[in-house]
């Protein structure tokens, strides 16, 4: 058995330890010590990370009561070594994880739900509920939340015997209760757990819900906490701040001042696309072939050719064949027709001019590889005759 430093000093970011064993697996090494602070992956939350003397713990896993460590290289069996913690990273998930009680345990006794699934990873954590929270339970709590956190109450931990676990209340996964060891937040919450905590709330600083989704009938929190939370607010500080740069509106309009130029921008999209339509019909030069009509542009959408189809048969052309050039020198076409089956005209000119594309009797677009104008009109006048 490892002596789990973690357990009885969460703060302890340094040690020194004696390497018991050093195997070698795939290339890695797994190295087990007399004693270790690296909490282990379990209950949710990924293995401490930091330094054995020299060498990057890459893992931290429990084996049969035995904490062993990953490591790039390989260290003596009998050595005495120096470990590092990487203290912020454990740190801010000890404020993560000590929120996650809080919230828990307020979501429980405002609303009787458990917490069904916990999940840490960087920079936020997940927590599943059994029942939904609409947005006003979200902010309640999230506001309740804070306020314990502020009050700077002693989160304890205790390890009570079988019988006097039965006299406790607490929340728990677990149903073994061998070796229990319980958190509790003073007034606050009780609850079964192996990780470390702060010592007090006011070390958590800030606990902010970003996200609820749907969860199997409940509901599962996206949630940040103290220094997370911090690097949030810095992050979408800096971009709002661009934000008010790029609109040039003070700080709380930036989202109303986004709304009206997305609405402005689709107004003016729509303008320039009518305006388009109007230009390429202006341009349009049809060839008159029969009662139908053959046209060649350039850079056209189908959108616009689809105009110009459509304001040539409203002039009486009974079919439209209209082409124009693409961005890669191809043309893409348009074929429409009120009262003629353009399908097998689009058949015959996929097949000459290696196309594709299609649609309804009545219209059909479609692309052919570039070829010369000549032999589209003779293809025309041929199909058209
Ligand atoms: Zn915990």
């Amino acid at each position: 058995m490892t002596e789990r430093l973690y357990e009885k000093d969460a703060y302890c970011r340094e040690f020194d330890a004696v390497v018991i064993s050093c195997e070698e697996k795939n290339g890695a090494f797994w190295v087990a010590l007399d004693r270790t602070a690296f909490f282990p992956e379990g209950g949710g939350q990924y293995a401490d990370c930091g330094k054995i003397d020299e060498t990057d713990v890459l893992d931290v896993q429990i084996c049969d009561g035995v904490i062993v460590h990953k490591v790039a290289g390989e260290i003596q069996r009998g050595a005495t070594v120096k470990c590092t913690l990487d203290w912020e990273l454990r740190f801010s998930r000890m404020q993560r994880h000590s929120g996650e009680h809080i919230l828990s345990g307020l979501v429980h006794s405002l609303f009787g739900y458990n917490n069904v699934g916990f999940h840490m990873s960087e920079p936020e954590m997940t927590v599943a509920f059994d029942g939904v929270l609409s947005q006003a339970d979200i902010e309640k709590v999230e506001k309740l939340v804070n306020l314990t956190v502020w009050k700077n109450l002693a989160i304890t931990i205790s390890y009570p015997s079988d019988d006097e676990a039965k006299e406790i209340e607490y929340r728990s996964k677990l149903d073994n209760i061998e070796n229990l060891r319980l958190v509790t937040i003073e007034g606050t919450d009780c609850c079964a757990c192996c990780a470390p905590h702060v010592l007090r709330t006011g070390e958590i600083g800030l606990v902010k819900i970003i996200d609820a989704t749907p969860n199997k009938g409940g509901t599962r929190l996206t949630v940040l906490a103290g220094y997370e939370a911090l690097n949030d607010y810095s992050a979408l500080n800096r971009a709002n701040k661009h934000m008010m740069k790029i609109l040039s509106v003070p700080r709380n309009d930036v989202s109303v001042a986004a709304e009206r130029q997305t609405e402005l921008i689709s107004s003016l999209r729509y303008e320039n696309q009518e305006l388009l339509k109007r230009v390429a019909w202006s341009e349009l030069s049809p060839i008159r072939i029969n009662n139908c009509a053959v046209a060649f542009s350039e850079k056209l959408s189908y959108e616009e050719l689809r105009h110009c189809a459509n304001m040539l048969s409203a002039e009486g052309a009974e079919l439209c064949m209209l082409f124009s050039t693409d961005d890669n020198e191809n043309y893409i076409y348009v074929i429409s027709s009120a009262e003629r089956d353009t399908k097998p005209i689009v058949k015959a000119l996929n097949e000459n001019f290696g196309g594709k594309g299609g649609g309804k009797p009545n219209y059909a677009q479609g692309k052919i590889v570039s070829d010369s104008k000549e032999k589209i009109i003779a293809f025309a006048e041929e199909t058209l005759k």
